[in-house]
């Protein structure tokens, strides 16, 4: 098991955690707009109406952006140098911010297929981290 930090739920994102440690990555959506988002909110960050639910993500998504920390900003992530913390855009439309798991962050590109993967932290938690879909990367070059 890991040292990182675990996750500190509030009473809003309890739900989305809970979630997660069932192996289930979900986004919110909202019954009156359709609105789809992350992070959890009370209410829908467009129409603001309260009728949102949660609903479970494939995890297939795609890098948008991402940095590559060649420093430790806490002492539990001194033996991953370098990691990878990248914007990710599920296919379904919301964007979270998570850990990138690869060989090597320079072979990263905008636009890589992504697949999600949980990685274990104290008291059960679990947090969704991404590593390259080689699999959907072959399926493009075959277009
Ligand atoms: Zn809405």
């Amino acid at each position: 098991m890991s040292h990182k930090p675990a996750p500190q739920p509030d009473s809003i994102s309890q739900a989305y955690w809970e979630r997660l440690k069932q192996g289930r990555l979900s986004y919110q959506t909202c019954r009156a707009c359709g609105q789809r988002w992350l992070p959890p909110a009370l209410i829908c960050p467009k129409c603001w109406s309260s009728e949102v639910d949660f609903v479970d993500s494939t995890g297939q998504s795609r890098l948008l952006t991402w940095a590559t920390y060649h420093r430790a900003y806490h002492p539990a992530f001194a033996d991953s140098l370098p990691y990878v913390v990248g914007l990710v855009e599920l296919c379904e439309g919301p964007r979270l911010m998570a850990g990138i798991r690869c060989d090597d962050p320079r072979e990263l590109r905008t636009g890589a297929a992504l697949k999600l993967e949980l990685e274990s932290r104290e008291n059960g938690f679990l947090v969704p981290v991404f590593v390259p879909d080689l699999a959907a990367k072959r399926e493009n070059h075959a277009d």
